[in-house]
């Protein structure tokens, strides 16, 4: 295999985990590596394509880029017109087609069981994935996590695909999320009269070991996946394959698992993670650091495990924060000061006359909804997106203020229904592109006022 083939197929393998299996197999399969030119990677396909990835893709193109670690500066795709002006002639007119095969899932290196750090929050739930990877299909089947965003839920998941291949790397293990799985029967509905895909989608689940489908929440209200789903899974149980999922509901929430379903799941294990003590916050801190070798020291840690309470995810995007704060300024994380200074310039700089209220005042004013409405108790559906999206703008560009605090703001609510928003708020701005317009616009209006 030549370099390029090489850093294209690695390349691959991390975008296979972030897309639809369908765009996989429309798109990516019809890329063709050709060349390394100054350090980019030279790839060829038909206009169509190119346009699609770049139009819908590029994002997550680039992500796996930085994911597989390649050295490279980037890519170009060109068009086989295109060819000549990139490649030396003779270098690249193999001729064969570029054969699509089925999606290969590759899990994330580092989410291992030895990454993942036990307390009591969550030693239940990793001694249950321990088991199932030990011994899959017997008798802790179906597995069900749940635990709310940021948790280890989807470390958890990949934990245990990473040590069944390992023991049994002849295993067919998959890993989709509930949307990716929708996209891909959806695909294949609309392509009803392409036999060989409809195959490909009944033989690619009901073939495999373990299933697992990450994020199943998303089931709830898709009518058209949960039959399939009961399908699916009614064979794979029957067979005595292994199936986990995991949810940021609880079971009781997911009405798609019909009565037939949830009967076998009482069979099975329901695993919950909760927000980790204070202990385990310090430990996956002191982890991580050194995993992203951040000299940091132990009472910046213990501030930062004091910060944020509940999502892991966002400890560690701080320490992460915290420690390319401290490389462009070539020194350790030796003191809170320095913690407090990096967050504070991470956050936007000039927040000192910006309050709360100006930021629910703003969030408003941009929904065309009234202050009262959206700090009062009425739950109407309007108010929901406002309402969330002011909590988790608060959040964002205040830090500092306790959860709790925000909570009363808005009638007393609790802290959890703050973090519930802002974790959905966070998710939803990183998914969809409107929602992230939206809250960089309301941002933008709160810091220039
Ligand atoms: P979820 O799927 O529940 O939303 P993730 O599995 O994506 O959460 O976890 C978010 C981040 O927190 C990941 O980077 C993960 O490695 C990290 N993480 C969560 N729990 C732990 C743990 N117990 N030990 C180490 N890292 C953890
Ligand atoms: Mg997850």
């Amino acid at each position: 295999m030549k370099d390029y083939e090489k850093i294209w197929s690695n390349i691959l393998d991390r975008v296979a985990v972030l897309v639809s299996t369908a765009a996989y197999e429309i798109y990516f399969m019809k890329v063709k590596p050709v060349a390394l030119k100054d350090g980019k990677l030279i790839l060829v396909t038909d206009p169509s394509v190119r346009n699609a990835i770049q139009r819908n893709f590029a994002g997550k193109l680039n992500m796996a880029i930085r994911e597989s670690m390649e050295k490279i500066e980037g890519v170009v795709i060109i068009v086989k017109e295109e060819l000549s002006s990139y490649v030396e002639e003779g270098v690249a007119e193999s001729k064969e087609e570029f054969v699509p095969s089925i999606k290969k899932i590759v899990f994330q290196k580092n989410y291992t069981f030895d990454n993942f750090v036990i307390g009591d929050s969550n030693k239940y739930a990793a001694a249950a994935a321990k088991a199932v990877a030990e011994a899959p299909g017997t008798n802790l089947n179906p597995l069900f996590i749940y635990g709310m965003p940021g948790l280890g839920k989807t470390h958890i998941l990949h934990a245990i695909g990473n040590e069944i291949l390992r023991n049994h790397p002849d295993m067919r293990v998959y890993y989709t999320t509930a949307e990716n799985f929708t996209n891909d029967l959806i695909y294949s509905i609309r392509n009803s009269n392409n036999t060989e895909l409809n195959r490909q989608f009944q033989e690619k689940y009901r073939n495999l070991d373990v299933l697992m489908i990450d994020d199943v929440q998303f089931f709830i209200g898709k009518n058209s996946s949960q039959e399939s789903v009961f399908h699916v899974f009614n064979d794979l149980y029957t067979a005595e394959k292994q199936i986990i999922l995991a949810s940021d509901r609880p079971v009781k929430e997911l009405t798609f698992l019909d009565d037939r379903l949830s009967s076998r799941f009482a069979s099975g294990v329901v695993a919950d993670i909760q927000p980790p003590s204070f202990e385990t916050r310090v430990a996956i801190l002191q982890k991580k650091a050194f995993h992203y070798k951040i000299d940091i020291s132990p009472e910046a840690i213990n501030y930062l495990a004091e910060k944020e309470k509940y999502n892991i995810r966002i400890l560690e995007g701080m320490l992460q924060t915290v420690g390319f704060f401290a490389q462009l300024n070539n020194r350790p994380v030796d003191s809170i000061e320095f913690v407090m200074e990096a967050l504070r310039e991470s956050s936007g700089s000039k927040t000192n006359d910006i309050t709360m209220q100006k930021i629910v005042e703003v969030t408003c004013a941009y929904f065309k909804v009234k202050f009262q409405d959206v700090c009062g108790k009425k739950k109407t559906k309007e108010l929901v997106e406002p309402r969330q999206m002011a909590m988790y703008l608060i959040t964002e560009i205040l830090p500092e203020i306790p959860l709790a605090t925000i909570g009363k703001f808005f009638s007393g609510r609790d802290h959890t229904t703050v973090i519930h928003a802002r974790d959905k708020m966070q998710q939803k701005t990183a998914d969809d592109p409107i929602y992230r317009k939206k809250a960089e616009d309301i941002k933008n209006l709160v810091l220039n006022q």
